[in-house]
Parts: C-alpha cells; structure tokens; sequence
C-alpha cells in the first residue's frame, strides 16, 4: 500500500490501535485513518488541579473529578444485576463506585492503598452519590509539565469496554501528535481569509483543540475549525444555489383560464397579502424559464395550500402536470380531499397515489398519467418510484416535515427530459440558521401574516390534580354550542401501548361525558380508511360534541367551530406538534383555548416547552426555542439527510459563524461561480471530498 499522507494511514497502525481495536474504532465511529482521529474532537475538557472533596458534591454537578483511596471491593447483586462495586474515600468523606461490566478487569488492576484520581458522572441513590463506571487512574507523582486541561473525548460503550474511555481516547491523539510533522496538517484557508475573520492556522488548531495550553488556546482552536467546517458546508450550499439558479427548466408563458376563472368566480376567500406576495414570487420564477426551487414559510393556518395550488393552476394553465407529495398517507389523504374540492370548481381532474393503493387502480392511475388524463397527483413517496411516469410534469410540490434526500430529489428532477419547478412547503415554521443550512440553496418565501380574523388562542397548562376542573370547562364550551378536541400522544415506539393508552382514555371521555348526552367521535391510525372518514365526517358535521384522537389529525383537520384543544400527557409532545395541534382551533369566529394537560410531575425540559407554548403563539419563535432546547438533531429528521451533522460546529451557538461563512462563501462564488481560479482549487477540491466523507454515528456516543 501507498501513503502519500502520513494522514490517510490505516487507524490499526497507531500505536496503541492494531486489529482488533481499530476494527472496533471504524465500525463504532467511523475512525479509519488518522486524518479521522485528528477529527475526532474532545467534547469537553477537565481541569486537572479542579479536584472536589467528597463532602462538597451535589445533585447539580455532573462530571467530576475526584482523589482519594479505594477500599472495600466486592461484588454485590446477582445473576442480571451483578455488580463490582467499591468505596471511595478522601479526607471529606466517601461514595460508591459501581461498575455494571468488566468489574472483573478492574479488580485486577487496584492496587490497595494507593490513591487514585477518579473522573465520572455522579448520580444521585437514596441522596446519596455513586459514580458509574467512572475513568480511574493511579495518581503519578509529577515532575515538570503537568497538562492543564484534559481533553474528554465521545467514545461507545463498546470502546469504553477495550479501555478507550473518554478519557483515555486522549492516548491516541497523544500518540498520533508524536508522529505528526507541523506540515503534515495542510492548511485550507487561504491566508487573506485567515487575516480577515482572525483565524488562527490550521496546526495551531488541531493541537489546541486536542491539548490545550489554556482555554484561550481552546478558544481560539474552536473558532477555527467550526469556521473552517461551516465555510465548507456554506460554500457547498452557495455553489448548489448557483447551480440551481442556472438550471433551465419549463416557461409557464401565461396565466390562462383555469387560474383566472378560478381566482374570478370560485375562490372561496379574499388572499391574504402575504399570500400574493409569495405568490408572486413563484409566479416570477416559473416565467423565466429557469427552474423554480423556492421554500415557503409559513406558520400552522397561514394558508400554505392555497399558494400551492393556485401555483399549480398556473403549471395546469401550461399545458403540465403538477404532483404534490406528502409525508404521510394521511396527509397525502387530507390534501387530496382539500385540494378535489378546490379543482372541481374548474373541472380540473385531481387522483391520489399512496403505498395503499390496490393494484388494479395504480394501474389505471399509471395509465391516466402517462396519458396525461390526471392534471394533478397527490400522494406520498409513492410518487417517485420509477413506475410513476408523466406525460409532461411540470411542477412538483413537496410538503414536507422532513428533509428530503438527495436521491429521492434526483428521481424526481428525472420526471421529465427538463428536471419540473419544485417547490417545497415546511410544515412549520424553522428557525433561521436551520433555513440557512439545511435549505440553504432554496430561495425562501415567507407568509408572515394570519388570514384575518383569527382570534389568538388561549394556552393554559393544568395538571392532573385539576382534571376535573378541566372537564367542567369542556363541558361549559359544549353547553355554548362548541366542540372539542383531545389528543392522545402517538407512542412511537409502541403502536399497541398508544392503542391501549387512547383506548383507555375514551373510556375515561365517555365517564365525564355520558353518551347518552354527548356524541363523541374517534380517530386514530389503526381504524380502517372509510371509518376513519365516517368519525371525521360526524365532527366535521358538528354532529359530534368532541373528538377523541391520535396525532393523526395534527394536519390539516379544518373546523371552525371546535374551540377547544385538550392535549392529554402533553410533556409527551415536542414544541413543534404541540403548535401543529394548536393550530386546529381559533379558526372560528370564537375565543379558542388550548389546554395542556400533563401529569403532576414533569421533567425540565417538558415543563420549559410547556411555558413556551403558554407564553406565545408565534410559530417561528417556537420553532428557535425548539431548536435551542433540542439541538438540531430531532427536527424535521434532520438527522437522517446529514446535512446538519457537523463535527464540531453548533447550529444553535455558532449562529454568528455562519453568517461570516455564509457571507465569506458567497463572496468568493461572485467572483468565481465555478471556482477555478488557481487560488480556489482546493477549495473545490476539499469540498468535492468533503461531500464524500463518512459522517460520524452520532447514535452510538456515549
Ligand atoms: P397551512 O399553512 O397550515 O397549511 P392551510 O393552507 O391549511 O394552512 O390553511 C388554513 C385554513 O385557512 C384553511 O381552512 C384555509 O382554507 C384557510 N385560509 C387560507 N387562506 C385564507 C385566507 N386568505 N382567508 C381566509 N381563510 C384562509
Ligand atoms: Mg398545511
């Protein structure tokens, strides 16, 4: 084998590495070479004089670090619960260190009576603190240099079990420095760049960020390389986005029958400005003859389907097919009902293609669109298989809760012999920074105003102690006329337990609410498609008091006289789905409320959402709260397309980074779309390799 970069050599070579380790570190964390370990950044960085007494520790802390003597190894428990468990004891007191696995191991390595420096997470039995598997190592007496910080580095249960705990992973990098040269790290930015966003060089930055001298040096380490790392992701997005704006695509020369007759006699409300404004904006697109790639913004209710399908009026105008594809087959369903309703006003022929459809009707579906008899197709991905054919598609929507894959957008780009105008439509609002990365080569369109006359809704948050309080009021608002909504949380990871949880709620429904005196209806995602319709149509009617539901009418439902939302176990919910849920009521012309309903005790985190929902009804100012409070990672399935996963840049802290990079990237695309000036080379090359690289398991840290 041939290396010409010290950095590409095989991961097993490093001393203190070989076969079976390395294997482990490939597989685990996608560590192959040491290029990938002089990536693999500490998480956090403990002082070493920072040693706490026994005495001082509490429930607040986390990670500590400790000195003191180990005594009284024994095992304790048996069969599944065996464990090592020993004391630790200094000057102030003592606790338990426990060990679940390889109590064996570390039995063998104490020695008695020697004093140990331990490091772990503490946590809290009967008030009293223990330390689970925590990192121990002999104390040593020091002469001369002394690190003042130790870097902590991600490992995985099954690395921590070969010794490479988060703290000894440190040998590693120690050991990869030893062989590295200062010219072995290549710098990547260009000196001018260096100068002007103050960033320090490259090697400077690995050693730093891998073994501190203090925390300026750590400072300063972190700004480079989350710069370096976002630059790269910025600069790859600017140069899509050029890509894009130069893409041919179909001229939509006019505005012909099918929209005017439509937006003369047959719009059943007034757009709202925002509304033409966006609509404008696609409009102004599709007549360029350059592709349409936008993203429209728009809070819960701002009325996104009206833009889309008057959007599609114009392809329809054309000559084209327009498809609209949606996460779900229930959301697929629900614009399919809306949307008919709409197209039948001009006559327009509407189908829908999910993965239910049965054999014998894809069939004729397939036939009617390759034929061109069906003008509009919604459906889910059903829709970008190969077998789906158009005659001449020239509009594709996608409304969407998760970001799409590359591939899946190719197949669709491949729809026709130009790739169609796409236009996608998020469910929620996203932050900004999240806008900027993940749909960052899209031109964005904002709805920033509700149709008029919504009235806020009220958000009030009750335990269960209040319960009936709650059912006294629900019962109030039914006496005026009003129905109501009460959600039961999907449990994802149990259909059945969501099933028997909703089912035993119904049953605690029908208790207050007698049905004898109240008609009650229920939805949820095990109820075969025409009785699910059947309990929709009952409430949709007003003939049913209240609903009784799943998530499953999170999108879409539209009835403007239920006034009240009741969200059952709502610490359950994440911020996003708890506003989509709101969303159902105040679109009538009465007071709203939402009441969320949690039980007695709830964490932080749930009780931190829960105020956030009380305190506004701004969708995009929850939609940065909900970033902030959980990282990028959950929303919008973010995590699946990797294109938020960094390794070491922050989403949410490194707000100010990515503007600079953003603003670096498209400065030098102005001057140099294809980059192929000799001084933007590497540029390119670096992100034609980087778009390549493996991304780290995240799943699987510890
Ligand atoms: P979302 O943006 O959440 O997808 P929808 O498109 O479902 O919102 O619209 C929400 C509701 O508002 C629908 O019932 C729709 O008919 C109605 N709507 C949309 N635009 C207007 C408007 N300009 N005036 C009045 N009602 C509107
Ligand atoms: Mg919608």
């Amino acid at each position: 084998m041939i290396i010409d970069q010290i950095l590409d050599t095989p991961i097993e070579f490093l001393k203190g590495v070989g076969p079976q380790k390395g294997k482990l570190l490939r597989s685990e964390l996608a560590i192959e070479t040491y290029g990938d370990l002089l990536q693999h950044f500490p998480h956090r960085y403990i002082d070493n004089k920072a040693v706490l007494n026994i005495s001082d520790l509490n429930p607040s802390m986390d990670y500590v670090q400790l000195k003191g003597i180990i005594m009284h190894v024994r095992e304790e428990g048996n069969g599944f619960k065996k464990r090592l468990v020993a004391d630790l004891h200094d000057a102030s007191g003592s606790l338990e260190l426990v060990w679940f696995q390889g109590g064996k191991w570390v039995q063998k390595q104490l020695e008695p009576n020697k004093a140990y420096t331990i490091f772990g997470k503490i946590s809290y039995f009967n008030s009293k603190p223990t330390i689970t598997h925590p990192d121990i190592s002999l104390v040593v007496e020091q002469n001369g240099f002394v690190a003042p910080l130790i870097p902590l580095y991600p490992s995985t249960e099954k690395l921590k079990a070969k010794g490479l705990n988060n703290k000894n992973f440190g040998k590693l990098t120690q050991a990869l420095f030893e062989k590295l040269k200062e010219t072995d790290i290549k710098e990547t930015l260009h000196p001018n760049i260096r100068q002007q966003f103050k960033l320090s060089g490259a090697y400077y930055a690995y050693k730093n960020i891998h073994f501190p001298t203090d925390n300026n040096s750590i400072q300063h380490a972190l700004r480079r390389l989350k710069w370096e790392e976002l630059f790269y992701t910025q600069l790859k997005i600017a140069k899509l986005k050029v890509k894009n704006a130069q893409q041919q695509s179909f001229h939509f020369h006019n505005v012909g029958a099918y929209f005017n007759t439509f937006y003369k006699d047959h719009m059943p409300f007034e757009l709202t400005n925002a509304q033409k404004r966006v609509i404008k904006e696609i409009r102004e697109d599709t007549k360029s003859g350059k592709q349409l790639n936008r993203l429209v913004q728009g809070d819960v209710g701002s009325g996104k389907t009206m833009v889309a399908f008057l959007s599609m009026l114009i392809a329809v105008d054309n000559g084209f097919q327009t498809c609209m594809m949606a996460p779900t087959e229930i959301l697929a369903q629900q614009h399919y009902a809306g949307i008919q309703a709409l197209a039948q006003t001009i006559g327009i022929k509407v189908a829908v293609l999910t993965g239910s459809v049965k054999v014998k009707e894809k069939r004729q579906i397939l036939s009617a669109l390759l034929d061109g008899t069906i003008q509009i197709i919604i459906g889910t991905h059903a829709l970008i298989e190969d077998t789906v054919v158009f005659k001449n598609l020239g509009l594709a929507v996608i409304d969407e809760q998760h970001r799409f894959g590359v591939g899946q957008r190719a197949k669709l780009w491949k729809k026709n012999v130009l790739p169609p105008h796409v236009l996608v439509m998020t469910a929620t609002p996203i932050p900004r920074t999240l806008a900027m990365t993940a749909y960052g080569e899209l031109d964005t369109s904002v709805i920033d105003e509700l149709p008029p006359g919504r009235k806020p809704i009220q958000t009030i948050h009750r335990n269960e102690s209040f319960r009936p309080q709650v059912m006294q009021f629900i019962k109030a608002e039914i006496a005026k006329g009003r129905q109501i909504y009460i959600v039961y949380p999907l449990i994802e990871e149990s259909e059945k337990l969501a099933y028997e949880s909703l089912m035993a709620g119904f049953e605690q429904v029908k208790m207050w609410f007698p049905t004898d005196k109240y008609n009650i209806a229920m939805v949820h995602g095990k109820q075969a498609p025409d009785e699910k319709e059947r309990n929709m149509q009952r409430f949709i009617s007003g003939h049913a008091h209240i609903m009784v539901a799943t998530t499953v009418i999170e999108v879409g439902v539209n009835v403007p006289n239920a006034s009240v939302m009741v969200i059952e176990s709502a610490e359950k919910f994440g911020l996003s789905q708890l506003h989509q849920l709101r969303g159902r009521v105040g679109r009538g012309s009465e007071k709203s409320y939402c009441i969320l309903l949690t039980s007695n005790e709830i964490s932080k985190e749930a009780r931190q959402r829960v105020a956030i929902m009380v305190k506004t009804n701004d969708g995009f100012l929850i939609a940065e709260e909900d970033l902030r409070l959980r990282g990028p990672g959950d929303i919008y399935g973010t995590k699946q397309s990797g294109a938020l996963q960094f390794k070491i840049a922050d989403i949410v802290q490194d707000v100010d980074i990515i503007e600079e990079t953003k603003m670096a990237a498209q400065n030098i695309l102005e001057h140099d779309p294809l980059l192929t000036q000799p001084e933007h080379i590497s540029l390119r090359y670096a992100i034609e390799k980087k778009s390549i690289q493996a991304h780290t398991p995240w799943n699987k840290i510890s």
